[in-house]
């Protein structure tokens, strides 16, 4: 459903130019949750910007269900969407709800857009009163609920998830997290999740890449992430830093195996 060969992007040009990301290939099947791991500039979100065709200016392969992303197909925002880290700076703070949800539908000529925005508020677990809302009216949660609302609008075959919780207390991460597992379950979606936290991943994925400085430096199945067993001191560190919040999260996630 995804395929990344040997993507590089560049910001820049010379001798001041910063390589984001170096070389990077990975793989996601069809309804698989894929992980992509690393500390802050690794190079996460410039891969998932550009999946979701946000980003130029690149070198490489990358195609989402078999369409070159480079060919900026017009399918290509029906197959893949992206939920932002943010969900504060992520809505226009003047358009409500139902603008924000009705927007990607009519820019696809999708009709229908009243039922249609109830059932996707009601699919994030959010009632019909939140429609005619602001974002200043809505908690951070709430917001991003909405988010993944608007995401789905076009029902998707893959979500691409930028740090989708670490800007939420940690108790409304577990929700979103439920959320977003159920979503899964429930349709088939495939997710690419982009995380620093590697506990997170843990209860998310199926398998995961590590990223270190724009390279892939470790790609693992989740069992092997359980065992604590990665290979690379990077990966080992990382999983360290990831233990306190690995409890909180834990005792409130829905397991779903
Ligand atoms: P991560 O998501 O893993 O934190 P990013 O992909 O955001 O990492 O960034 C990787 C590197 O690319 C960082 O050094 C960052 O400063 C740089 N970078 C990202 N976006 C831009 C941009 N638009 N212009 C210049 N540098 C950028
Ligand atoms: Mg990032």
């Amino acid at each position: 459903m995804i395929s990344v060969r040997d993507l590089s992007v560049s910001f820049g040009r010379g001798a001041g130019a910063t390589h984001a990301v170096r070389g990077v290939s990975f793989e996601v099947a069809e309804g698989e949750s894929f992980g992509l791991v690393g500390e802050s500039g690794s190079g996460k979100s410039t891969v998932l910007r550009v999946l979701a065709g946000l980003n130029r200016d690149w070198a490489g392969r990358a195609a989402v269900a078999g369409v070159d992303v480079a060919s900026r197909d017009r399918r290509l925002p029906r197959i893949a969407q992206m939920v932002f880290q943010d969900p504060y700076a992520s809505l226009h703070p003047r358009h409500t709800v139902d603008r924000a949800l009705s927007e990607p539908l009519a820019i696809h000529g999708i009709g229908d857009a009243g039922a249609r925005v109830e059932r996707a508020l009601a699919d994030v677990g959010l009632g019909p009163a939140f429609r005619f809302r602001y974002p200043n009216q809505l908690s951070g949660g709430q917001r991003q609920r909405v988010a993944i609302a608007r995401a789905l609008m076009l029902e998707p075959r893959v979500l691409l998830l930028d740090e989708p919780t670490s800007a939420l207390d940690v108790s409304v991460q577990a929700e979103i997290l439920n959320l977003l597992k159920r979503l899964r379950a429930a349709r088939g979606i495939t997710l690419l999740l982009v995380s620093h936290n590697l506990a997170v991943v843990g209860h998310m994925c199926d398998r995961l890449a590590v990223m270190n400085r724009g390279l892939v430096v470790e790609e693992m199945d989740v069992a092997t992430l359980r065992r604590a067993a990665p290979r690379e001191a990077y990966t080992r560190q990382l999983l360290l830093a990831s233990r306190g919040y690995d409890r909180a999260v834990a005792a409130a996630m829905v397991s779903f195996d």
